[in-house]
């Protein structure tokens, strides 16, 4: 039977994740896997996690198994950070999954239950995991353009022209805020084009929302989404905390459907919670139960947002020491778009022989598309990224 298996594609990143680790050199920089990392180059447990953590530990007085669909608390309280008050609390089924990806998963599975001709369309590009869990799925896939090569910002009137071929009932996947691996965004005028685009053919929106709090701030990198589950009858949403809470290891994520008919809202409801028995059962706790205590509490969520938004500042402000750096060295604009960018994420723009030079030259790793991880980079490594990029030719 085993030797029945074929190889699996390697996953990129993290084979460039081992091959930083084997590179000897001390002045190496690692901008490839999305973690966040601070100025020394870790990655924190947030303080609000921590204080999370020790009154769980102190109160639980059981592990006994959850519900199929995660804890209430959990899932009521992300789902209001997410959608505010954009959706009545009857037209949302909720479960939590294991990660983003979990989420991601069930989103798809749901679908592919509902209408196996579904086809859904995704922007090129888009996070690997998207089109390698709907190849395994089996799901057609479409890929709309997204990104402009030449201004590095999003090639809109290409996405629309893409988007004219949706049917009723395809599913159009779209990244809520701080694109993987882009950086580029749709802006509100957008967003709301995108919307009446859906509503006129009947097509579906997806949202993935992995970074809420690392754009704009958490209100506003929520509006898209907001718009969105507010204005079309029938939404998914999957969402992740491996970012802004920092509990990547936990698996701590949440799937959301926005039924059009409250009657609608428990078929919907008991349907996540047999996918998530299908798939593994009860999803897992603690991770939801540090997010909930801490929403749930003002002064662990005052401190919470405190720290996110330091985390998110400290991001734009290296993007924005890069994008001064390369204007003094070249004396042009041409990378004010790392600015703009909004997220862990900027893609360059480099090609792949200039990628490599970045490496073998400079111990400068980034992934083979030229995506940059922005918290990578500290005070000290950006002018040597942005004497790289320049001496590299990009
Ligand atoms: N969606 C996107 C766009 C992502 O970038 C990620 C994280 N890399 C995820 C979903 C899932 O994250 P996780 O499963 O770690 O919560």
């Amino acid at each position: 039977m085993f030797g029945n298996l074929k190889a699996q594609p390697a996953d990129k990143i993290l084979a460039l994740m081992v091959e930083f680790k084997a590179d000897p050199r001390t002045d190496k920089i690692d901008l490839g896997v999305g973690v966040y990392r601070n100025a020394e180059g870790i990655t924190p447990v947030m303080r609000a996690v921590k204080s999370a953590e020790k009154r769980i530990w102190e109160t639980q007085e059981s592990k006994s198994y959850t519900g199929l669909a995660g804890d209430s608390a959990y899932t009521q309280a992300l789902s209001a950070l997410i959608l505010g008050d954009a959706v009545a609390p009857g037209q949302i089924a909720a479960v939590a999954t294991p990660g983003g990806t979990g989420a991601v998963r069930q989103a798809f599975e749901l679908v592919r239950m509902a209408n196996p001709d579904a086809r859904v369309f995704v922007s090129n590009p888009t996070w690997p995991n998207h089109l390698s869990i709907l190849k395994y799925l089996g799901m057609e896939t479409i890929a709309y353009r997204y990104f402009d090569e030449e201004s590095r910002a999003v090639d809109f009137a290409g996405m629309m022209a893409d988007l004219a071929q949706v049917r009723a009932g395809d599913i159009v996947l779209l990244h809520g805020c701080c694109h993987n691996p882009t950086g580029a965004n749709l802006n509100l005028t957008e967003w709301q084009a995108v919307v009446d685009h859906l509503n006129a053919t009947g097509a579906i929106p997806m949202i993935d929302i992995a970074y809420q709090g690392f754009g704009d701030g958490l209100e506003a990198d929520a509006a898209g989404t907001r718009l969105v589950a507010s204005s079309c009858p029938e939404v998914l949403i999957a969402a992740s905390c491996s970012k802004n809470f920092g509990v990547y290891r936990e698996r701590t994520g949440l799937l959301m459907a926005v039924v059009h008919e409250t009657a609608q809202q428990a078929l919907t409801q008991e349907t996540l919670a047999y996918l998530n028995r299908q798939n593994y059962s009860f999803p897992p706790d603690h991770g939801a139960r540090v997010v909930a205590t801490i929403l749930n509490d003002e002064a662990l969520r005052a401190d919470w947002q405190a720290e996110l938004e330091d985390t998110r500042l400290s991001m734009l402000s290296l993007r924005q020491k890069l994008a001064d750096e390369l204007q003094t060295l070249t004396g042009s604009d041409r990378f004010g778009f790392l600015a703009q960018h909004r997220g862990m994420f900027s893609r360059l723009g480099a090609s792949p022989e200039q990628v490599q030079a970045m490496k073998t030259k400079h111990g400068i790793y980034m992934v083979g598309d030229s995506r940059m991880n922005i918290a990578g980079l500290n005070a000290a490594t950006v002018p040597l990224l942005a004497r790289a990029i320049v001496d590299s030719g990009v």
